[in-house]
């Protein structure tokens, strides 16, 4: 189901142009316009969905599977030594647009671009107190 005002619907479905890489009944794979590096695309699912949580777990699957074909002919392609898959889910994580969509960035030596986080050291009983929050 396509929701309405949601810009990655249209650009999915075909009603917004787009730099397209790839389309099945599913998906579209496009270009980011607002790119981390040279070849940053972007998968999107022809049904909306605001987020991981609410993708269909065969959805979610296929998506992984699509990014693996999609990284795999860029590398070749686009000649980079690298790929960070970012996927945001949610304000707080930096999701601008909520529609879920997976990011594929090519990486090159030297490109000045960091897809990191500053390491935290918590100590053993902090682990231990996270780890009883989230399963026990
Ligand atoms: P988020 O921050 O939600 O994970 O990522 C949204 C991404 O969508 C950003 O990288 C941004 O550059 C890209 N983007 C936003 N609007 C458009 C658009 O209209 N067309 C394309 N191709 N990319 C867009
Ligand atoms: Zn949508």
């Amino acid at each position: 189901m396509k929701k309405d005002d949601c810009i990655f619907c249209k650009i999915a479905n075909g009603e917004i142009p787009s730099r397209t890489l790839y389309e099945d009944e599913a998906f579209r794979v496009i270009l980011d316009l607002g790119p981390a590096t040279k070849g940053h695309a972007l998968i999107l699912p022809k049904d909306h969905a605001d987020d991981l949580y609410e993708l269909p777990d065969q959805t979610a699957a296929a998506a992984l599977v699509l990014a693996k074909r999609m990284i795999t002919l860029m590398k070749d392609k686009l000649h980079c030594q690298g790929f960070n898959l970012v996927q945001n889910n949610g304000e707080a994580a930096g999701q601008t647009v909520r529609h879920f969509h997976i990011h594929l960035i090519p990486r090159y030596e030297d490109d000045g671009q960091h897809i990191n986080w500053k390491a935290g050291s918590p100590s053993g009983e902090e682990l231990d107190a996270v780890k009883a929050q989230i399963v026990e």
